[in-house]
């Protein structure tokens, strides 16, 4: 998928919450608290299975954008419990996150099958969005920029000199569910390394449409200041983009 996203980019992640009938009750509240916007982009990622009923419950409301949680890199197949890239677009995907920490630490995902995955994702015209982020001890032993370049490096190879539009999220693990957030300063500090990275492999222009949100512990009272940190074009929100109000809330900062 090739065109640009508008910034900021404030996207939630409902990881293994919100069945559908609880999806669509979300979506009509959250309807009425956020009026259509054109100055940002607001994308919800809803379990795989609520996906379609969302995408429903939308009506009308092109102003938000759906995306896919993980997905197999195989087009289909025998892979029990795994959900296709082809699928999750079909269902109303425009978004799939790669390498979310909790596929990382907690499923055992490779930097190589997240590459895989954003390969996939791509190729079925869906925009990646690729997460990367230290954990506490590899921050504190200094290797902060050693672990968010070798995970950007091996998502982004497989999908070539000249990918299409993508986005990254710097979720350092031990701000994601905890209630630490990074401070501003924490989060421009990384988002320098990705920058710099991303326009050493693409050049300024092209990596310009290239965003990087910021994610761990955003909630509605830290969303503008981070937002308003430097480098950084929008916020990845776990368990604040459970409530509408509160989820809305941090649509309109910014
Ligand atoms: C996340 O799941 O990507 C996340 C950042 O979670 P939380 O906002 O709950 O820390």
């Amino acid at each position: 998928m090739d065109e640009t996203l508008r910034t900021p980019v404030i996207a939630g992640n409902w990881k293994m919450n919100m069945a559908p009938p609880a999806a669509v009750a979300f979506m009509r509240e959250f309807a009425t608290r956020h009026a259509p916007a054109t100055d940002r982009t607001v994308v919800l990622f809803p379990p795989a299975l609520s996906l379609w009923a969302l995408k429903q419950a939308l009506s009308g409301r092109g102003d938000i954008g759906l995306g896919v949680q993980d997905i197999h890199w195989e087009p289909d197949g025998a892979f029990t419990g795994a959900t296709s890239a082809a699928m999750a677009r079909a269902a109303g995907a425009r978004y799939a996150l790669a390498g979310h920490s909790e596929r990382r630490h907690v499923f055992g995902e490779t930097d190589e099958e997240v590459g895989r995955k954003a390969a996939a994702a791509a190729a079925a015209d869906m925009v990646p969005m690729i997460c990367v982020g230290e954990q506490l001890e590899e921050r504190e032993a200094g290797r902060l920029e050693e672990v968010v370049l070798r995970q950007l490096d091996a998502a982004l190879e497989p999908l070539g000199a000249e990918p299409g539009t993508l986005a990254v999220a710097y979720e350092p693990v031990w701000a994601i569910g905890t209630g630490v957030t990074a401070t501003p300063a924490d989060a421009s500090a990384a988002h320098a390394i990705l920058r710099r990275r991303l326009e050493a492999r693409y050049g300024a222009e092209r990596a310009g449409g290239m965003p990087i949100l910021y994610g761990g512990s955003v909630k509605p009272d830290n969303a503008a200041e981070l937002l308003a940190a430097d480098g950084v074009d929008g916020v990845l929100v776990g368990g604040a983009s459970l409530e509408a109000e509160s989820f809305a809330a941090i649509a309109a900062a910014g």
